[in-house]
């Protein structure tokens, strides 16, 4: 079926992204996994290509938030074999540019807005703790006031872009109500105090760095807060459908690939004299998630129309991460066992994305939180 939510200037961008995945992606995709960073060239490589486009024309972008743009660079990567060393980029322009956008001051837009275009900055957020991840109000680390700045104590993990970042929008907890006593700050590569930690090593998208971050009486201007004092857990909450639905347009594409290589699969290898693919057992597993696939591709789509239109509601959002990621990881499984054990030798690309797609039903808000979100709006109790 025909698709009708990308316009000519979204295919022109597809075309750009395409040449720039040929040209500065794929050829180092391997070197970067093994390196399990990518490099910051990537990122104003990126720039160049209009990424972070969404930066208002005064400090250098064109001052269009659409998400189409990234949804249109994650679906050819994920057709190239190569999104996961795209998550860092979408992160931050899908993700933590949209809070600056929002809740920055004219000051802190002047201040940080035109590298962010550029790619030259690089951004990252920092919700999860040791302690705490889906549970946002168990946030310990803390932001004290003293005078002109904040004094910052606390611990963040799983940070992707934690090494790479040059600011990190860290949720801090400014007062003791669950809620109202999260805050937003900025926290600037240097600051005094703020420590990295390890690179963390993962089960797949080794690509991407993903790190623990340290706070050590860390002073930060107060000139770094985002929003309001107490704000910081409404600025959340209001930002996460778009995080989701970006997952789960990666989610897809990721399975539409899945599909194709093992398609090509079972048409080559033999078993029993015949291609595996003439199996009906083949046959049907393959249908079944064809059509699942391109069922999920149209809600998700149209969540994507809502998005632009500024109606997208969170409960559409878990629904369209919880149904994409899950349909995600049943797609890699049922693809691995269709390679049989090529399928488990990491050379294999179906085998390291079945491992890249796990972490889709985790971060971003667990599978189990969008079934509690979805729960809640239907009035049970
Ligand atoms: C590769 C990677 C990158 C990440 N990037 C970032 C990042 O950039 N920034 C950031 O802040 N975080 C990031 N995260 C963290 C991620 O968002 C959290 O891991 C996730 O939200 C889950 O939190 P947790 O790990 O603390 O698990 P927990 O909250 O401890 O959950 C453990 C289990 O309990 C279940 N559970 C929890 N609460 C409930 C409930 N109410 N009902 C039923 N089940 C429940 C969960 O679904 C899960 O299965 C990243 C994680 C990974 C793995």
């Amino acid at each position: 079926m025909e698709r009708d939510i990308f316009d000519h200037d979204h295919e022109a961008f597809r075309e750009a992204s395409l040449e720039f995945l040929a040209r500065e992606v794929t050829p180092h995709y391997a070197t970067w996994e093994t390196e399990g960073i990518v490099p910051r060239e990537l990122f104003t490589g990126l720039g160049e290509l209009g990424l972070f486009a969404a930066v208002p024309e005064e400090f250098g972008g064109s001052g269009v938030e659409d998400l189409r743009f990234s949804a249109v660079l994650a679906e050819e990567a994920a057709e190239a074999g190569v999104f996961p060393a795209l998550t860092g980029a979408t992160l931050q322009s899908d993700v933590v540019l949209p809070y600056l956008l929002r809740l920055a001051s004219a000051e802190q837009q002047q201040r940080w807005l035109p590298a962010i275009a550029e790619g030259r900055t690089i951004l990252a957020i920092a919700m999860t703790e040791p302690g705490t991840g889906s549970d946002l109000a168990g946030i310990r680390t803390r932001a004290v006031r003293e005078g002109d700045h904040y004094v910052v104590n606390g611990a963040k993990t799983f940070i992707t872009n934690g090494i790479n970042a040059d600011l990190v929008l860290v949720v801090v907890r400014t007062g003791d109500d669950p809620h109202r006593g999260l805050s937003l700050l900025a926290v600037e590569r240097g600051t005094p105090g703020f420590e990295r930690g390890r690179r963390l090593e993962k089960l797949g998208m080794h690509v991407q760095d993903t790190a623990e971050l340290s706070f050590s009486d860390a002073i930060v201007p107060a000139a770094n807060l985002v929003g309001e004092e107490g704000g910081g857990f409404f600025a959340l909450t209001s930002n996460l459908p778009t995080e989701r639905l970006s997952i789960a347009i990666a989610a897809v594409a990721q399975a539409r690939t899945a599909l194709r290589w093992t398609a090509d699969h079972v048409r080559a290898r033999k078993a029993f004299g015949v291609p595996i693919g003439s199996f009906q057992t083949t046959r049907h597993r393959l249908a079944d998630l064809d059509t699942e696939i391109d069922i999920t591709r149209h809600y998700v789509d149209r969540c994507l129309a809502e998005l632009v239109a500024g109606r997208l509601s969170p409960v559409d959002a878990a629904k369209a991460k919880l149904w994409a990621t899950e349909l995600l990881g049943r797609t890699t499984d049922a693809c691995v066992q269709l390679h049989g054990g090529y399928g488990y030798m990491t050379e294999y690309p179906i085998a390291r994305l079945y491992a890249d797609a796990r972490v889709s039903r985790i971060y971003g808000g667990t599978s189990e939180i969008m079934r509690e979100i979805i729960g809640r709006s239907l009035r049970l109790d």
